[in-house]
């Protein structure tokens, strides 16, 4: 690490120890999510990261972010996860917004005031995401040319938390090109919020259901160009899966951490459990899972950053990581036996939290389905 990501490290640790770690065993048993906290990291400028200056951001590299998400995982995976996607809005809106655009909503969403949600996921639409139904018909409203949004989404993380809402909807004929993306703030009527979901990790961070009826939204909020939606979706995903990566190494370093300690301390058959070569073994080999998924995640953002993205390492990141966050999270709780099953220590937290990790943003069979196209493609050039 350079001397940035150091100072962004401590800065972190010291933050989340103080302000997001006291609370979490409450919180995710109560499903609170804290905004005053998401203020906070605002403040310190940790919701804008890869931003440019201009519109309020700290212009730092996507390695730079990757370190940040996964020191924060460390703590909070919820939290981590709102940072992601609320940063993967403010790219969406950089790269593919108008200068107008980019002024009214990047400000409030990089300094923290706000969060942004991405919205792609339909009930009908979810690793086939280009089969998506919502509909947006271009209408006119008293004097305003816009759109008419009716459907639904489901699984919006920040759903409800969110004031900007970056909407993948239907303009024009079925499959990947009739899908345009539109900004569509909280509060528009005709948009209103339905159930929102009862989950197993990730309970820090509302994941909420949309509902459109008859929503009008002006002309001017269409992001580029009608069509240009699952594009724009498809660029964003390809940026949060080594984002995701990141988060799932905090939560597996967090997992590896809670081992090595509790294994030193807790004593059987007259020895601390350390000192059994079956666990030293588990614990090596986390270890080593561990760095593997780093090392990915920074090449994969090194990458990115340079200009020069690759998509199947990116792929690989997402999938080597969270599956690594899987293992890692579930050994944690086998090396604390009973207490690593109860709420005593947060190794349960971080297994349940590591779970869907290997779900969102492309579940890890569909990571291995596009690293097999791009391995495919690589071979018929020869
Ligand atoms: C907590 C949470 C937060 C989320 N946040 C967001 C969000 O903010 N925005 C958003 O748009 N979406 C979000 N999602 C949705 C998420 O992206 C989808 O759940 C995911 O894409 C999978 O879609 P699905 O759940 O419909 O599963 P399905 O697509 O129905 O898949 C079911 C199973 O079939 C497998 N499968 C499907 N197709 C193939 C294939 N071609 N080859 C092999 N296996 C296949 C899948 O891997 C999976 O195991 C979130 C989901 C969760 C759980």
């Amino acid at each position: 690490m350079n001397e940035i990501q150091l100072e962004l490290k401590n800065q972190l640790q010291k933050f989340c120890l103080q302000k997001i770690e006291p609370h979490m065993e409450h919180d995710d048993e109560t499903e609170t999510f804290r905004m005053d906290i998401f203020n906070e990291l605002g403040e310190l400028g940790f919701t804008g990261m890869t931003l440019p200056e201009e519109f309020g951001g700290v212009g730092l590299s996507y390695q730079d972010f990757s370190i940040a998400l996964c020191e924060i995982a460390k703590y909070s995976v919820s939290y981590a996860v709102t940072i992601s996607v609320s940063s993967m809005v403010q790219a969406i809106l950089n790269e593919f917004g108008s200068v107008v655009q980019k002024k009214q909503y990047l400000p409030a969403l990089s300094s923290g005031i706000e969060i942004g949600a991405f919205c792609l996921s339909e009930s009908g639409a979810g690793s086939d995401a280009a089969s998506l139904i919502t509909s947006a018909k271009k209408t006119t409203q008293d004097g305003t040319e816009g759109y008419l949004l009716n459907g639904s989404k489901i699984w919006i993380t920040s759903g409800g938390i969110a004031k900007t809402y970056i909407v993948m909807a239907r303009t024009g004929a079925a499959g990947s090109s009739g899908v345009s993306a539109f900004i569509v703030r909280d509060g528009t009527p005709g948009f209103s919020f339905g159930k929102k979901e009862k989950k197993m990790g990730w309970r820090v961070s509302p994941t909420r259901e949309l509902l459109f009826h008859n929503c009008f939204i002006p002309a001017e909020n269409l992001l580029a160009n009608e069509g240009d939606g699952f594009k724009i979706a498809m660029a964003a995903l390809d940026k949060g899966r080594f984002t995701i990566g990141a988060i799932a190494v905090g939560c597996a370093e967090r997992a590896l951490d809670e081992s090595v300690r509790y294994a030193l301390s807790r004593q059987q058959f007259k020895q601390p459990i350390f000192d059994f070569q079956g666990l030293q073994f588990m614990m090596a080999d986390m270890a080593l899972e561990i760095e593997c998924s780093r090392l990915l995640v920074l090449q994969a953002a090194k990458d990115y950053d340079s200009g020069t993205p690759n998509a199947k390492l990116a792929c690989m990141a997402k999938l080597k990581a969270t599956d690594t966050a899987m293992r890692v999270t579930t050994d944690a709780v086998q090396i604390l036996g009973g207490v690593g099953y109860t709420k005593e220590y947060p190794v349960e937290r971080f297994m349940r939290d590591a779970k869907v990790l290997q779900i969102v943003e492309g579940t890890n069979q569909i990571q291995r389905v596009v690293i097999a196209r791009l391995l495919k493609k690589e071979y018929s050039k020869h």
